[in-house]
């Protein structure tokens, strides 16, 4: 292995060796200073077809480890990742920018699914029936898709990784994963700590590469490839969904969001603004799930922009590793991006009415903002914001605000916050997203499905669901002699 210092892996990974890949190296840079934090290898299109080739190798003797043995690699890789949770915490920071509490409740989170899948990896579940027509019986079981290729986005550069591997390995597939360019770094340090728990070589390959489009293109054309899982924009999902519909590969799609979160007249305030900052400003408004547009009851607004704008103005913005609340966004391009559709609202009549304090100069931040007279149908409104502003729209009729709150393409998060857990729950099995959070700003659990309606998405991670996307259902029809 080739590294910076003993903790930074920078290295394309296949077949259980870090080498250095075929074009070179490119830069991974902290987006709170500029600064370099390591120079990575790039890999090629030829690496590409080196990780497919270790993956294939690797498939039939991982297909049929007994499942307590892949079990334990995954419990003793969630164990070390609680071990290393500081070192891991800030190399995410290092290179999302993301605050250092953000970071370490990310590591927390990333490792459950290690744990969770090490549990589900031993609970195989099949059938057995009597045919109707008798004469027979049915046997239902399952076998692993084969190799999988997994592409993470740089928002959650370690959960994004495990909520993929961790069920990949569960079900006995063997993997060849790129991360994000912009974060490699977190995903090569888990999967050495994958080494260090007895992980196969061949079994996890990683290629870390500029080159995303060629090099997963190579992915989806190789016949021994079997599913592709894609965490990431919309756009580039449809991408590679045409792609895959080229040889109709299984496909499991995380694809953005615009969570709506609403809140009823006879919501308890304090809760609403807890959950709200959380759903909102959580890795600085840049997670899928992160509330995107404020519907609010107009006989409580006046309060609760009171009270949401005061715990707006106390968040301290500034670099991880000086601990403030929020760190950067995650490129100029970013704010360049929030700032025209916060500058285009004020524009179309919408009111900064509070704001936090942000560092000027180097490092790309931009300034927890809370809009107020907000167009429903502004671009704000309408489009993934991903940076930390939070627009507020009024309603009084409820019927017209869930009107407003399904008029997108959209379906991945919402939440609902109201003093009455029936209405909170009418309102909820109304709206097409995939997660409501109730009463709480958090939705994001392991052990439950995870995943978007509309263009939000296709399948479901974490929960059993998630172990479901790596499986071939498989029937033998058995010939019982009367
Ligand atoms: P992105 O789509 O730009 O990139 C995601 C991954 O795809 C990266 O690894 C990138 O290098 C790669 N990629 C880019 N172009 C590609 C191409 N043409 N072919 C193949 N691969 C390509 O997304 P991002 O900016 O990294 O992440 C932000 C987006 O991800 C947001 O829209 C967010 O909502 C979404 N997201 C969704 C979930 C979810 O679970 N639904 C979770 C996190 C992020």
């Amino acid at each position: 292995m080739t590294s910076n210092s003993d903790s930074v892996c920078r290295d394309v990974f296949v077949g259980g060796d870090w080498r250095a890949g075929g074009a070179g190296e490119f830069e991974v840079l902290n987006p709170a200073d500029g600064s370099l934090v390591s120079a990575i290898s790039d890999g090629t299109e030829a690496d590409g077809t080196a990780a497919v080739d270790a993956a294939a190798a690797a498939l039939p003797g991982w297909a049929s480890t007994p499942p307590r043995e892949r079990s334990e690699l995954l419990r003793r890789t969630f164990e070390l990742m609680l071990r290393d949770r500081e070192e891991l915490a800030a190399l995410i920071s290092a290179e999302n920018g993301k605050a250092l509490a953000d970071a370490r409740a990310e590591v927390a989170y990333a490792a459950e699914f290690f744990r969770w899948f090490a549990e589900e990896a031993v609970r195989s579940a099949g059938d057995y029936g009597v045919a109707p027509a008798g004469g027979s019986r049915t046997i239902v079981t399952h076998k692993p898709v084969g190799v999988a290729a997994l592409v993470t986005p740089w928002n959650f550069p370690a959960a994004m990784a495990t909520r993929k591997l961790a069920p990949a390995l569960a079900a006995g597939c063997t993997t060849v994963l790129k991360p994000a360019s912009l974060t490699p770094l977190t995903t090569l340090a888990i999967v050495r700590l994958m080494v260090e728990a007895g992980l196969p070589a061949g079994v996890v390959n990683v290629v870390p590469s500029k080159r995303s489009g060629p090099l997963v293109s190579t992915w989806l054309t190789d016949p021994r490839v079997r599913k592709i899982s894609f965490t990431g924009s919309t756009e580039v999902g449809q991408t590679l969904l045409r792609e895959a519909a080229g040889r109709v590969l299984n496909t499991s799609m995380e694809l953005g969001g615009n969570a709506p979160f609403v809140i009823t007249e006879d919501a308890d305030l304090d809760l609403a603004v807890e959950a709200a900052m959380v759903a909102k400003f959580r890795g600085g408004g840049q997670a899928c799930t992160a509330a995107n547009r404020f519907y609010v009851h107009a006989d409580i607004a006046d309060a609760f922009v009171e009270r949401f704008g005061a715990a707006i103005e106390k968040l301290s913005v500034g670099p991880a590793a000086e601990g403030h609340d929020i760190g950067p966004l995650i490129s100029a391009d970013a704010v360049a991006d929030v700032s025209g559709l916060v500058d285009k609202a004020v524009a179309d009549g919408a009111r900064i009415s509070h704001r936090a304090t942000a560092p000027s100069g180097t490092g790309f931040y931009y300034p927890p903002t809370l809009l107020v007279d907000v167009k429903p149908d502004s671009a704000i409104v309408a489009n993934e914001i991903f940076g930390p502003v939070a627009p507020i729209v009024t309603w009084t009729d409820e019927a017209e605000m869930l009107r407003m709150v399904n008029d997108t393409e959209m379906g991945l998060a919402a939440y609902v916050i109201s003093g009455e857990l029936g209405r909170a729950l009418h309102i909820s099995e109304r709206i097409d997203a995939g997660m409501v959070g109730v009463n709480r700003g958090l939705v994001s659990d392991p052990s439950a499905p995870f995943g978007g309606m509309k263009q939000s998405g296709l399948g479901r991670e974490g929960a059993r669901a998630g172990l479901e996307e790596f499986l071939e259902t498989q029937y033998f029809a058995v010939h019982w002699p009367a």
